[in-house]
């Protein structure tokens, strides 16, 4: 049996993204920084397994890999889900730095340092995958999208995708950055245009592809985005 990692997960896009891939068939083990286990499981079937992460705490990150090198072995694929994004509009003359420097260390550092820690025990050879989610916010195409402190700290990820995509390449491991949409979550808002559902599908095309499948790419529906 597959196994995934799906980080953030207790709610939003994460929740759902853990559903989709245990109702493909995969073990899947849920993430989340606070809460309990068995209440972030709750209602989903098939086999899913809980432990806690924070993907900003480096001791966090080595306890859930010493957990996965003493009763998983390999996984096969790595959803980098957990992030932040306030509300509060800011521009770059007005930004707190506090919340410039937390988003980076969600959106940006978190999955490089769990990415990184998890490496060993990634399938190697084909069938490995690593899917960072990112956002529009992130394209220079899109620039007056999303506050300064998010929207940077996931064109870092963009990049991020494209550098690790290469590292991670003899490897036969595919890396791929995606953006679910505006998606009707705490993050995204009642006004959203996606339900969970459909934005999840996008993470879970990633998540899910051939060994030919493209790696290094900004998808949102299985299709290219502008960077
Ligand atoms: P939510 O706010 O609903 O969920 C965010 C999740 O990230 C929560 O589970 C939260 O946990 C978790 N999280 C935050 N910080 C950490 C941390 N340090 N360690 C571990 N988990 C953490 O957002 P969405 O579900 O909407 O967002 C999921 C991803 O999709 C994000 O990366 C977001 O940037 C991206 N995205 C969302 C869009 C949207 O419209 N919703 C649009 C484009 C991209 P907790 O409950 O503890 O706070």
């Amino acid at each position: 049996m597959k196994t995934a990692i799906v980080t953030g997960a207790n709610r939003g896009l994460g929740n759902e993204v853990v559903r989709q891939l245990a109702a493909a068939g995969m073990r899947v083990i849920l993430t989340s920084r606070s809460g309990d286990g068995a209440s972030a499981v709750q209602g989903i079937q098939g086999a899913v397994l809980y432990h806690q992460l924070d993907v900003t705490d480096v001791s966090s990150i080595h306890e859930l890999i010493a957990y996965v090198a003493a009763e998983i072995g390999t996984v096969d694929v790595l959803v980098n889900n957990a992030g932040i994004h306030y509300d509060t509009y800011q521009n770059t003359l007005t930004a707190d730095f506090a919340i410039v420097e937390e988003a980076w260390q969600v959106n940006t550092l978190g999955p490089w340092r769990l990415t990184k820690a998890l490496y060993p025990h990634l399938r190697k050879g084909g069938g490995g995958r690593v899917v960072n989610v990112s956002s529009a916010s992130g394209s220079f195409v899109d620039s007056w999208a999303g506050t300064p402190a998010y929207a940077v700290s996931k064109a870092a990820l963009n990049m991020l995708t494209v550098k690790m995509s290469h590292d991670l390449a003899d490897a036969n491991i595919l890396v791929n950055a995606v953006c679910p949409g505006w998606v009707r979550t705490r993050m995204g808002g009642e006004d959203a245009t996606r339900s969970v559902e459909e934005g999840a599908k996008s993470i879970v095309w990633a998540a899910l592809l051939d060994n030919d499948g493209p790696t290094g790419g900004f998808y949102r529906d299985g299709e290219p985005m502008p960077w």
